[in-house]
């Protein structure tokens, strides 16, 4: 136990020296969060622009959400797959509903999203489309983010991701992001099964494609037949103001991975949507998790759904994500800090007129942290802008000039 009184200090200590060191935190220790707001052990309250990469669209601690994780925890909270529970059918109606597909496969974090809609892939690559056994084969994109699992990170082009956890996974083709040329040559090879891409790359920096890229790529798929796979676990559930980003070009993915969101935040609960055809490919036994589908998860994951439509989240997003690109057009026109703003709805991103090894997007997250906002650079000059979908215009507003004034203090 300890026996002094938690400050920040003390936290980040303790951290530092009885956890891996396998992340790079800004220096704050946040004790206590509710909507947009958190706030440190000391009592400071921040702005959080960053929803833990995209997790708490609706907002710390939604009364909602941790209402229906009380209610259920107190009847039932896990009860393995060997047996039914009364809350997971509920939820598989409701998300399959939701969401417009035959089944659902519930699993825990987005990694495992991942994982299982490869697999799911690879099923149906050999029992319906064909392929000679251990032949499949999957496109990814460069500069992808699907999570940090060995199969995961043997799609990934990160050195950091990637480097020095070989062998690696094979199966897998890779070409350029936004490049419909690249997609229709890899499609030649007729072992292909899958082509799994993020709407718009999260974490590589929100990188949004060309208007027409999804929409060109996922007929070229239908034309291959080959399954055209949509990583939503950063953009689903109403961040770029659609409830999936895939609405925006009308594409209906053949399986969709959501994440994050799904729960609020509130607990890991990841979800692989398909239709009969392709979900009913995998047999008993053949994938599972034992905390996948547990009733806690079900009934946190069906409130954060409600609350995403009652709050009409998306359409906020939508609207809010304007405001806010509009108004870091502005201030770079009054710094020369700015070199691009992009992005949808409310997951946006500023570059930084610095190189990616400057020092620049990392001491200008540490000012505005001074001034009440918190945010965290990518890649070096790159700062990614996603608050919770529950803030408010004025919130927002508030946010932007105390942005505002740490990027004008930046600079003085
Ligand atoms: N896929 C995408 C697009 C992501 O952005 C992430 C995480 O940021 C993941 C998958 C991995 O999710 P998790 O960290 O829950 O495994």
């Amino acid at each position: 136990m300890i026996a002094e009184p938690m400050t920040s200090q003390l936290a980040m200590q303790l951290e530092d020296k009885y956890g891996a060191h396998n992340y790079h935190p800004l220096p704050v220790v946040l004790s206590k969060g509710e909507g947009p707001l958190v706030w440190d052990v000391e009592g400071k309250q921040y702005f959080d622009f960053l929803s833990a990469y995209s997790a708490v669209n609706q907002g710390h601690c939604h009364p909602k959400i941790i209402g229906a994780l009380i209610e259920q925890a107190k009847t039932l909270t896990l009860t393995s797959r060997a047996f039914f529970n009364d809350a997971l059918g509920v939820y598989e109606k409701y998300v399959t509903e939701f969401f417009g597909y035959d089944k659902v496969l519930p699993m825990n974090t987005g990694a495992e999203g991942d994982e299982t809609a490869l697999k799911l892939c690879r099923k149906w690559a050999y029992t319906k489309k064909g392929i000679p056994e251990n032949e499949a084969k999957i496109i990814v994109c460069e500069n992808n983010f699907h999570g940090r699992t060995i199969t995961v990170i043997s799609m990934s082009t990160d050195p950091d991701s990637r480097g020095g956890f070989g062998p690696y996974t094979p199966g897998f083709i890779t070409i350029p992001y936004n490049d419909i040329p690249a997609l229709e040559e890899a499609l030649k090879d007729p072992n292909v099964a899958g082509f799994l891409v993020e709407p718009i790359q999260g974490e590589a920096g929100v990188f949004v494609p060309d208007c027409g890229y999804l929409k060109n790529a996922y007929n070229l798929c239908k034309a291959h037949n080959v399954l055209f796979i949509a990583d939503e676990v950063q953009t689903g559930i109403a961040r770029t103001g659609k409830l999936i980003a895939c609405e925006h070009e009308k594409v209906r993915p053949d399986i969709l991975i959501l994440g994050k969101a799904l729960s609020g935040g509130v607990y890991p609960v990841s979800a692989v949507l398909a239709d009969d055809d392709i979900m009913l490919c995998i047999k008993p036994g053949q994938h599972g998790s034992t905390f996948g589908g547990n009733p806690l998860a079900a009934r946190v994951a069906i409130a954060a759904l409600e609350v995403v439509k009652e709050e009409k989240l998306a359409e906020k997003a939508e609207a809010l994500g304007k405001v806010f690109r509009a108004e870091m057009e502005k201030l770079g026109k009054e710094c020369n800090l700015i070199q691009l703003v992009r992005g949808k709805g409310l997951l946006n991103a500023v570059v930084i007129n610095d190189s990616p090894e400057s020092s620049t997007a990392w001491n200008l997250c540490m000012r505005m942290a001074e001034n009440g906002v918190l945010a965290k650079p990518t890649h070096g000059n790159i700062i990614r802008f996603a608050p919770p979908l529950v803030i408010s215009e004025e919130q927002l507003l508030e946010a932007v000039s105390r942005i505002r004034k740490s990027f004008l203090e930046y600079t003085a």
